[in-house]
């Protein structure tokens, strides 16, 4: 297992301080990245839940750019629900002007569990966290299609709600927003050349 020495995380907006903080208790530098130039030092990023459309807006290209050819490089990226968002090829119900990163070979649809529910903690369970653990999901994304590499890791309700494809995870749940720190840890786990 290699341990991360600096882990960028996308810092323009939604909960980045408490991914920063999680990082923390892995025992890991968090790097808080608004430039293409912050990305340099880091060999993993995480990409924060929030608002996917004011991210994807707040992004300098120069970002979004640098992102891409890392990740496609093989810097492992974890994103969390806004996050997953943007790691999609393409995206349901966004903003005309919202452009997603195009990291990961699905289709998400934003905001999937509609008014009554859209927000809920639930147990999830998963090979990749050793068990089942606390997932917090708000106004949460649904994977609505993927490429056969885009692995199942986790699911709720049917729905595939952690998957990765390489040295690339996204959740649609928030695992910065528990203390259980396990889902930090796996994706902590990624060595470079998974891809
Ligand atoms: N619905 C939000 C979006 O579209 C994501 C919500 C979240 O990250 N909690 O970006």
């Amino acid at each position: 297992m290699t341990t991360r020495r600096r882990v960028g995380v996308l810092a323009l907006q939604g909960d980045f301080r408490e991914h920063l903080a999680a990082l923390r208790a892995c025992e890991v530098e968090g790097v808080p990245v608004r430039l293409a130039a912050d990305l340099e030092p880091v060999d993993a990023l995480i990409l924060p839940g929030g608002e996917s459309t004011t991210m994807a807006r707040l992004m300098e290209p120069e970002l979004k750019t640098a992102i891409r050819e890392r990740t496609a490089a093989g810097m492992p990226v974890m994103g969390t629900c806004a996050g997953m968002i943007l790691m999609a090829r393409d995206v349901q119900d966004g903003r005309a002007d919202q452009e997603p990163l195009k990291l990961m070979d699905m289709t998400v649809r934003r905001n999937a569990y509609g008014r009554q529910i859209d927000s809920f903690e639930a147990e999830v369970e998963s090979a990749a966290i050793g068990g089942a653990g606390p997932a917090v999901f708000i106004r949460a994304p649904q994977v609505t299609e993927r490429a056969t590499d885009v692995r199942e890791l986790a699911s709720h309700a049917g729905q595939p709600v952690a998957v990765k494809q390489g040295n690339r995870l996204a959740l649609a749940f928030h695992p910065e927003l528990t203390p259980d720190r396990r889902w930090h840890q796996y994706f902590l786990s990624f060595d470079g050349e998974s891809r």
